[in-house]
C-alpha cells in the first residue's frame, strides 16, 4: 500500500488540524471546559457525511461523547474498540512557537495542542472509518470507534461515565486499542521499534494530613503540623523503592537489545534504561512503584502556627503492587501522619494473539524491518475504564517518526507537533490493521 495514493491518507491532515482548532481544553473544572461539544459534532458530521449512524451522549451540558459501531462480517467475533479522547490539557501560549490552536503545517510537522494526545488518533480513525464507507470495506469482526470526553481529568464525564451508564455500547467488545503506543524509536541504522503498550502502572493519590499544636507564632513552640508533614515528605522524596523487574519490561528491554546489538543484562536493569535517552524517564518509572510530592497546604497567617497541615502524593504502581506501595508510604511517612487513599487499578494484558501478529503486519506494510516491542505506561489512560468491562487494552496509535524527535516530550508539552508523514504512514498501519483485525 502506498500511503501517498491513499484518499483516507490525503485528508488525515486536515481532519487533524481541524480537531486542534476547536478549543477543547479540559482545566479539570467542569465550568471553565469548553468545546467538547463543537469537537464531538465535528467528529459525528465527518462520520454521517459518509452514511454512519452515530449515538451522541453528553454526560453533563457540553461533555460530549460520540460512538458508532460499524458492523463486521463474522458478528460472532469479539468486536475491537477504537477510542480516542477529543479533550487537551491546557497551555500557555506565550511559550510557543506557533499559537497552541492554529493547527498549522509548517516544517513537515502538525502544530498545536492534542497534536499527539490524541486528536491525531481521532483524525486517523475518521479518515479510515470514511475511507471504508467509501469502498464498502467490510471489516472482519465489528468494530466500535468511541470519542470521548474528559481523560485528561479521569474520564469521569467520558470513558468511566459510558462505562457505568451505557455498557451496551460495549457489549461484545473483547479487545480495544488507544492512547499510549504504537509510535517508532529507531534502535539501529535504520531499524524502528514500535511501542505497544501491553501495561500501565496503576495510580495511588494520598492525601496526607499532620496534627500539631496550634499556637502563637512568636512564642517557644512544640509539636508543629507544618514541620512535621515537611519532614514525613521530605523522607519520601528520599526514599527509593526497590526495583521490580515485571514481565513487560523485561520483554521490552530484551528486544532493545537484540536490536541495537547490547544485549540485555536482567541484574542492570537501570542500565538498559539510560541507553534509552529520551525514553528513559517514562521507561525509568516502570523498573518500580513511585510517589510524588504535588500539592502541600498549610497554615493561614504569619504569626499563627496552624493545628493541621495536608499535602497530596501522587503514587503509582506496577501491577499487583498495590497493597506494597501502600504499606511502603505508610512505613516511610510514620504513624504519626494520616492517609485518605484513592486509587485506580493498573492494566495489564499479554503480548500474543491474532490482533498483536495483524499489528505487526500491519505496520510492516509500511516499514518492513519494523519490530514490535511491549510497552508498560507509567501514567494512565481511559484503558482503566474499559479494562472494567472485561476487555483487553493495547495502546496502538501508529507513529513511524524521525530519530532525532523526542516524542514522549511533547505529551503536554510546548510546541507539541506530530509529523504529517506520520499520520499518513499511521493512516495506512490503521486501514490496514482494521481491515484484517
Ligand atoms: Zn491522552
Amino acid at each position: 500500500m502506498n500511503t501517498n495514493s491513499s484518499p483516507a491518507g490525503a485528508e488525515v491532515v486536515t481532519l487533524a488540524s481541524d480537531l486542534i482548532r476547536i478549543d477543547t481544553t479540559n482545566t479539570g473544572d467542569p465550568d471553565t471546559t469548553v468545546g467538547e461539544r463543537s469537537a464531538a459534532e465535528y467528529v459525528a458530521a465527518q462520520l454521517e457525511d459518509v452514511g454512519y449512524q452515530v449515538t451522541y451522549l453528553e454526560s453533563a451540558p457540553g461533555r460530549a461523547n460520540v460512538i458508532t459501531r460499524i458492523p463486521g462480517a463474522d458478528p460472532a467475533r469479539g468486536a475491537l474498540l477504537v477510542h480516542a479522547h477529543l479533550d487537551v490539557v491546557p497551555f500557555d501560549a506565550s511559550e510557543w512557537r506557533v499559537h497552541p490552536l492554529s493547527g498549522d503545517v509548517d516544517d513537515g510537522y502538525l502544530w498545536g495542542r492534542g497534536a499527539v494526545d490524541m486528536k491525531h488518533m481521532a483524525a486517523m480513525t475518521l479518515a479510515v472509518a470514511r475511507q471504508f464507507k467509501r469502498d464498502g470495506t467490510v471489516p472482519p469482526r465489528d468494530l466500535v470507534l468511541a470519542f470521548v470526553a474528559d481523560e485528561e481529568a479521569g474520564g469521569v464525564f467520558g470513558a468511566q461515565w459510558l462505562v457505568k451508564n451505557h455498557p451496551q455500547l460495549f457489549e461484545g467488545v473483547s479487545e480495544a486499542i488507544g492512547e499510549v503506543g504504537g509510535f517508532s524509536v529507531t534502535l539501529a541504522d535504520d531499524v524502528r521499534g514500535y511501542l505497544v503498550e501491553t501495561a500501565q502502572k496503576g495510580s495511588m493519590w494520598l492525601r496526607l494530613t499532620a496534627r500539631g499544636v496550634a499556637g502563637h507564632g512568636s512564642m517557644i513552640g512544640h509539636d508543629n503540623a507544618v514541620a512535621k508533614l515537611a519532614a514525613a515528605v521530605t523522607r519520601l522524596e528520599q526514599h527509593e523503592f526497590p526495583l521490580v523487574l515485571t514481565g513487560p519490561v523485561r520483554d521490552f528491554l530484551t528486544v532493545v537489545g537484540e536490536i541495537s546489538g547490547v544485549p540485555f543484562d536482567e541484574d542492570d536493569p537501570q542500565a538498559a534504561v539510560a541507553r534509552l535517552g529520551s525514553l528513559s524517564r517514562m521507561i525509568g518509572a516502570t523498573l518500580r512503584n513511585t510517589a510524588n510530592v504535588t500539592v502541600f497546604q498549610a497554615g493561614y497567617r504569619d504569626n499563627v502556627v496552624p493545628s493541621v497541615a495536608h499535602a497530596v502524593v501522587d503514587g503509582r504502581f506496577l501491577p499487583g503492587q498495590g497493597e506494597i506501595l501502600e504499606r511502603d508510604v505508610r512505613a516511610v511517612l510514620g504513624p504519626e501522619i494520616e492517609l485518605q487513599v484513592r486509587s485506580l487499578p493498573a492494566v495489564e494484558t499479554t503480548f500474543d494473539g491474532h490482533l498483536v501478529d495483524r499489528m505487526a503486519a500491519a505496520i510492516r506494510t509500511q516499514d518492513p524491518t519494523a519490530r514490535l516491542l511491549p510497552y508498560m505506561l507509567s501514567a494512565a489512560t481511559d484503558a482503566k475504564s474499559f479494562q472494567q468491562l472485561g476487555i483487553r487494552n493495547f495502546g496502538f496509535v501508529p507513529l513511524r517518526l524521525p530519530p532525532d524527535l523526542d516524542f514522549t516530550a511533547l505529551f503536554h508539552g510546548v510546541d507539541e507537533r506530530v509529523p504529517t508523514d506520520a499520520l499518513e504512514f499511521g493512516t495506512a498501519v490503521l486501514q490496514s490493521f482494521l481491515s484484517d483485525c
